[in-house]
């Protein structure tokens, strides 16, 4: 379990083949994926993607950039956390 995968993480959807990304968010927070190609929705097993969830911890670093670069907001997920990492006593 010790390589070195930087190609994106997803799958491949079985309905047309489409590449459907799987960021770090919509594995933590959202309980399915849309395939993009031919709009199938597909649920994610939290079993399954918890194995893929610990890949992309180390990954996590270079997400965060990403996603500070977009939209991502932490504070909507887990504001009692931050409240206490960037102590507000
Ligand atoms: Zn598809």
């Amino acid at each position: 379990m010790n390589g070195q995968q930087e190609k994106t993480p997803g799958f491949n959807c079985p309905n047309c083949d489409f590449f459907i990304e799987v960021s770090l968010k919509s594995l933590l927070f959202d309980s399915g994926q849309d395939c993009p190609g031919c709009l199938t929705g597909f649920k994610m097993d939290r079993q399954e993607s918890k194995k893929a969830l610990e890949l992309m911890q180390k990954l996590n670093t270079v997400v965060d950039n990403l996603e500070s670069a977009k939209d991502f907001s932490p504070a909507n997920y887990s504001h009692g956390d931050l409240h206490k990492r960037f102590g507000r006593k």
